[in-house]
């Protein structure tokens, strides 16, 4: 018996916090799209030379290698037992090929929580947000500042500022989102796998619907 949850909702919406938390608590893989492309693009991979120019722009990395990246990461033994998708599928072809990687391990998405906010509200948590480099651990100015400012409370690295957090990236990747990625909320609906999530209430309170959605689900 597997569990893969797909984690939909626009940039800034706080997937990626949820999906760590989700992850530490159930003990399944935390599976970040965008966090294995910045892998690559600091490993100065061929993949993350050809990811950095669509993440720069805020546009999405071309399909057939977005897929074949999640392939090789869903393979691998920690995700055996299933994982949080955070980030993928972002478009109904990477949806469609999601479903069919999964059966051939015979596995499916069991359940698909749909985390929304107002616009207003993603751009301002997003491009306030501060990131740690050596490990990817999130911090907002306003919000969830470190201790001590620039500086990663966990590791001790220094912080700092995607580019694609910058605000004028941040609008064109919410219009991404909304042209690309909303479909596949109407594609989980139907398949009866969505639950929707109140992404403007704090992190604990927007973990606490999410384990009660999910339990509902399984
Ligand atoms: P994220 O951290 O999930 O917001 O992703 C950062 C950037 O990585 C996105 O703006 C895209 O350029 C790229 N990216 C991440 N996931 C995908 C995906 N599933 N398909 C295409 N591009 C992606």
């Amino acid at each position: 018996m597997t569990i893969f949850i797909v984690l939909l909702g626009p940039p800034g919406v706080g997937k990626g916090t949820q999906a760590k938390i989700l992850s530490e608590t159930t003990k399944l893989a935390h599976v970040s799209s965008g966090d294995l492309f910045r892998e690559n693009l600091k490993n100065q991979t061929e993949l993350g030379k050809l990811a950095k120019s669509y993440m720069d722009k805020g546009e999405l990395v071309p399909d057939d290698v977005t897929i074949s990246m999640i392939r090789d990461r869903i393979a691998r033994p920690d995700c055996e037992a299933g994982a949080i998708l955070d980030g993928f599928p972002r478009t109904p072809a990477q949806a469609e090929a999601l479903e069919k990687m999964l059966s051939e391990f015979g596995s499916e998405v069991n359940a698909v929580p749909n985390i929304t906010a107002a616009e207003s509200v993603l751009v301002e948590r997003t491009s306030g947000r501060w990131t740690c480099r050596e490990s990817g651990h999130i911090y907002h100015q306003t919000f969830s500042p470190p201790k001590q400012a620039g500086i990663c409370d966990v590791d001790a690295s220094e912080l700092y500022q995607r580019d694609d957090d910058k605000v004028e990236t941040v609008t064109k990747r919410i219009r991404v989102y909304l042209d690309q990625t909303m479909p596949l909320v109407d594609y989980y609906r139907q398949a009866g796998k969505l639950v929707e999530i109140d992404g403007t209430q704090a992190v604990e309170q927007v973990t606490e619907k999410l384990v009660a959605a999910l339990k509902s689900k399984n």
